[in-house]
């Protein structure tokens, strides 16, 4: 039944899904949302004012058309509201679950203005999961298929947002991927507690019914090559992500016990998936004290990861102060609540130990000048030296892009930080050096977002297409 009141948003709060208990959030790895309900989630989509020109879709990377599939689930239309939201987005519930989105379409939402904006993402998520469950599928009776087939390397976001597109105007994608399950970094990297791996192995079958095909344990480079796809098929695109660790450049960076933040997540997913191949690969931190170094994403992760593992306690020390954090403010608050000691405004300058790891030696810091992106550089205070005790060091100071060396036998260029140079303003959307080669994602911006990711890849199919002539 449609509702009819045009102010909802004053007599309707906006309300999040429930989180589950705290003994559910800091022992399992579960999502720690509840999903909305079907009333709810119809009176928190009212709550849009349907903007004319709404700024949500314009910060939105992929550019969702937001009021009209909130307006479509307010009416009870979820199929339809299901089918609009793929028209822009190839995975519409894993970007409700972990976008940022007080930075993105949230954060520009009018209702910000003192009534707490739409719950874009958790609707987003609501609708796709919905469907899906109600046994919707995207629909491609108008799909003609071509001749034309089309290697796509990396199952990871931009990948996937690829081959989306590919598929959907006919054009064959096969896509490879070193690891046994789809997703990249959303199934080996964030962890279960943002997003469950079911929605990964539930959208792999999705796509597969749509036309994609994946050869997974199947590493570009090693057991095929690129030379092969080159001749098999009429395009590439890659879409293979940054895993070099950025390291602090401190002494004691190599004592035991201090791991790189990537090795100990994934060595946790792989260990819940089942998926460990070897018992030593596995990083516990039960019953030490852990200290995370970093504050985005990545540095959360590990936080709430080390809880769950029941570390005696966990202290994330961050150089800058909590408003110039670059993660998502929602993951903050969860780390807090689950328990997550925050130290601002500290700078580490040694990790000590005799061998191993005892504690790190930080400065304070003070916020000074802005740099040449615009945030202020923290700078150490002079006498401000204190060690903080520590069993464990995990070090989540951020990627940056390792692209293979096999890429300039292709000629493909690289940028001065190993970017691979592909952009979108060109006649190909996001062709590289090499006119039948296409890259997108984190290995041409540096590590970033899940949506921008899914928006390169897309946008790259788009280049792919008109440079097919399709
Ligand atoms: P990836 O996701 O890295 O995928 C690349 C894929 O390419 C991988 O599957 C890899 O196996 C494959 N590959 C590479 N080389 C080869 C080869 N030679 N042959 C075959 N396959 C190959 N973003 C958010 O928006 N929200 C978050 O909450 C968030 N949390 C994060 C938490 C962590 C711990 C990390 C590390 C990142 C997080 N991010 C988050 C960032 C986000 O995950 C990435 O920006 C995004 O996954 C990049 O997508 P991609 O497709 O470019 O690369
Ligand atoms: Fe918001 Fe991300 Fe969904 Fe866009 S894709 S509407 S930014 S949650």
């Amino acid at each position: 039944e449609r509702l009819s009141n045009n102010f909802q948003f004053v007599e309707v709060d906006r309300k999040d899904p429930a989180k589950k208990s705290m003994h559910a959030r800091t022992a399992e790895y579960v999502e720690i949302y509840e999903p909305y309900q079907k009333e709810e989630v119809q009176h928190q989509a009212h709550r849009c004012l349907e903007c004319g020109n709404p700024y949500c879709e314009w910060k939105c990377p992929v550019h969702n058309f937001i009021p009209n599939w909130l307006k479509l689930v307010s009416e009870g239309n979820l199929f339809e509201a299901a089918e609009l939201s793929h028209q822009t987005n190839t995975l519409p519930e894993v970007c409700g679950r972990v976008c940022p989105q007080d930075r993105l379409c949230e954060g520009a939402c009018t209702l910000n203005d003192g009534f707490g904006a739409v719950t874009i993402g958790s609707t987003e998520k609501y609708i796709t999961d919905t469907a899906l469950a109600m046994g919707w599928r995207p629909d491609m009776s108008k799909r003609v298929w071509t001749d034309k087939k089309v290697a796509v390397i990396g199952a990871g976001p931009a990948g996937l947002g690829c081959a989306d597109v590919l598929v959907r105007a006919g054009v064959k994608p096969v896509v490879f991927d070193s690891y046994p399950e789809i997703g990249g970094l959303l199934t080996f990297g964030i962890p279960e507690f943002k997003l469950e791996k079911t929605v990964l192995s539930r959208r792999r079958e999705v796509f597969e019914e749509m036309g994609i095909e994946f050869r997974l344990n199947t590493e570009v480079g090693k057991d095929v090559s690129m030379q092969s796809l080159m001749d098999e098929y009429d395009a590439v695109f890659m879409g293979m992500g940054t895993y070099k660790y950025m390291k602090g450049g401190f002494p004691g960076e190599d004592l035991d016990g201090v791991y790189d933040a990537l090795p100990f997540l994934v060595s946790s997913v792989n260990r819940n998936l089942g998926f460990e191949k070897d018992p030593a690969d596995y990083i516990s931190v039960k019953g030490k004290k852990v200290v995370v170094l970093g504050g985005g994403d990545t540095a959360m992760d590990c936080n709430r990861t080390s809880i769950r593992q029941a570390a005696s306690n966990v202290i994330c020390a961050y150089r800058r102060d909590e408003e110039n954090m670059p993660g998502s403010r929602r993951e903050v608050a969860n780390a807090k609540e689950e328990g997550v000691e925050f130290l601002f405004n500290r700078q580490p300058i040694a990790i000590v130990g005799n061998g191993k790891v005892e504690g790190i030696k930080m400065v304070t810091t003070q916020l000074g000048e802005p740099d040449e992106n615009g945030r202020r550089r923290p700078e150490p205070i002079a006498g401000s030296e204190e060690i903080v005790d520590a069993d464990v060091v995990l070090v989540a100071f951020g990627f940056q892009p390792n692209p293979p060396e096999w890429l300039k036998d292709f000629d493909v260029t690289t940028n001065d930080w190993d970017g691979v140079v592909a952009e979108e303003e060109q006649t190909y959307k996001f062709q590289t050096a090499n006119p039948k080669i296409f890259a997108g994602g984190d290995m041409v911006r540096g590590s970033d977002l899940v949506v921008t990711a899914i928006w390169e890849g897309r946008q790259a199919a788009e280049g792919i297409l008109d440079y097919l002539d399709v």
